[in-house]
């Protein structure tokens, strides 16, 4: 029971923000079983080294345990989708377990894929193991990296079978992060015309989520602001490093929009292999509505959403005046980020035409977005050959690899120093799609050292790790057109 068990256990969200939840008793989940576990999250929120081999943990973890000191429950939101506004939204197949206090912080632990909720509408409200080893992988990796991520302590898969296109694997995954709220639930306050709810949204926010700690009394508008230009901030400065990384999210519907500007929610989320600005990740996006390069767009479209939802608590010219901010915060970050890659140490006026041009050769010759900037880390000024082999078009590799090296004389670090801050932006490696579908179908199959070898690699994605080579490897035939739809 649950006494064998000490957490330090809090409901801010079931106490305070009620009129956001349907307070659930979670469905018994049959025969847990470990499929993968991340202990650096594990030490995050300072669980004993026996969480993964107590099964008094894992049983808490499926609720299995009769739950004391819990309320957990499903959270309500709504949300834009592709678009178009959807009322019936939230919680369909997950849950907020509880609230975890460590020393230093305050942690959500959800379990997805964990059983209906009223919110499920025609969903089974389950998860298959495919699905929930991508979203493991997905976020570990993008924390390895340095993106701002929901986490996850673990997946789980159950003995019950889940019906998809065939007969799958039934899984759970253990998501963590400091909060679950999304633009959607702002949205949802907004739709029901209850301004009652979007203050006590946005005061829960300001104090609990963003901890904004007030020197003052504030007024409820004055918090507003504050809540509102912290998530145009954070949202800038995460897409620009999905878009400096190459990463795609797929579905940036306003439901999966977090407000602590985190990566959250990956279904057919995608690494770019070849370079295509145009890359569309999720087969079911038919008009590319969140292509690669719209993704920055879309963050603003997003933003004026949740815009929208503030608009009882903000006048148009205080929502106006931080929407503005949105670009210049993501260009800095951005272009910054990309001289990195290139390895400039300060700004020269001519840098943005010279990033262009290589993506431009990147883009032309379909090269690897992320191997390319690897081999460009390796270039010392002296192997010209190895730069200019890479590409179809020579002569315009060689016109490029000219500029470039008029550029580097400006640089004062060593070569040697130059290129080791270099290697330490561009990743050696990184999620690609095939090499988490092999890992998925050795699981599948009941062996998990495949999936550990990989989850190994990417919690050091700068490194050379040359036993690992072969994780490098750009995609076989098979693996490059990999169909990933929402189904999951
Ligand atoms: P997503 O595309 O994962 O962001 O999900 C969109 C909405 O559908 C959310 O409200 C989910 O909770 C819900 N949903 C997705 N899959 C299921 C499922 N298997 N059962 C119930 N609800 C689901
Ligand atoms: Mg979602
Ligand atoms: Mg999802």
């Amino acid at each position: 029971d649950n006494n064998k068990i000490q957490l330090n256990l809090k409901h801010t969200y079931a106490d305070q923000l009620s009129e956001f939840a349907s307070f659930i008793t979670p469905t018994k989940l049959p025969n847990p079983e470990w499929v993968i576990t991340s202990n650096h999250v594990a030490q995050l929120l300072e669980l004993p080294d026996s969480v993964f081999s107590n099964s008094e943990y894992l049983n808490w973890f499926s609720g299995n345990t009769n739950l004391t000191n819990t309320k957990p429950l499903a959270q309500k939101y709504t949300g834009h989708q592709f678009g178009h506004y959807n009322p019936d939204l939230g919680d369909g197949r997950g849950l907020l377990l509880a609230e975890l206090q460590t020393s230093s912080n305050r942690w959500d632990i959800h379990l997805k894929g964990a059983g209906q909720t009223p919110y499920s509408r025609s969903g089974d409200g389950r998860a298959v193991l495919r699905s929930s080893i991508r979203e493991f992988l997905a976020s570990e990796a993008l924390f390895y990296l340095g993106i701002p991520t929901s986490r996850a302590l673990g997946v789980f898969k159950t003995s019950e079978g889940i019906q998809r296109e065939t007969l799958e694997q039934g899984a759970v995954l253990i998501r963590i992060c400091q909060s679950h709220i999304r633009f959607g639930h702002f949205e949802y306050a907004f739709y029901q015309n209850n301004t009652e709810l979007s203050e006590s949204l946005v005061d829960y926010t300001f104090t609990e989520v963003l901890q904004l700690a007030p020197a003052e009394a504030l007024s409820i508008q004055d918090k507003a602001l504050a809540v509102y230009t912290a998530v145009v901030k954070s949202t800038a400065l995460l897409i620009a490093k999905w878009q400096a990384f190459g990463f795609c999210h797929g579905v940036m519907n306003t439901d999966n929009m977090s407000i602590l500007g985190i990566t959250f929610d990956f279904g057919p989320y995608g690494f770019l292999d070849d370079f295509d600005s145009k890359h569309v990740c999720n087969h079911s996006d038919y008009a590319g509505r969140y292509a690669f390069d719209e993704q920055p767009g879309v963050g603003l479209w997003n933003l004026k959403a949740l815009g929208q939802a503030f608009s009882g608590l903000l006048s148009k010219d205080q929502l106006m005046e931080c929407l503005a901010q949105y670009e210049p915060i993501l260009v800095n970050e951005y272009s910054g980020l990309m001289r990195q890659k290139l390895g400039l140490s300060k700004s020269d006026k001519g840098d943005q035409i010279l990033l262009g041009q290589w993506l431009g050769l990147l883009q032309k010759d379909k090269r690897d977005y992320t191997n390319s900037w690897r081999l460009l880390s390796n270039y010392d000024g002296s192997n010209d050959d190895s730069i200019i082999d890479h590409f179809i078009d020579r002569n315009a590799a060689s016109k490029w690899l000219e500029k470039y090296k008029h550029r580097l004389l400006l640089e004062k670090d060593d070569t040697q120093v130059r290129l080791q801050k270099m290697k330490a932006v561009n990743p050696k490696f990184i999620l690609r799609n095939y090499l988490a579908q092999q890992a998925i179908k050795s699981a599948e199959a009941g062996d998990n050292s495949e999936l550990e070898t990989l989850f190994e690699i990417l919690k050091h994605p700068f490194d050379e790790q040359p036993e690992f080579e072969n994780y490098a490897a750009t995609p076989p035939d098979w693996g490059k057109e990999l169909s990933i739809s929402c189904s999951s």
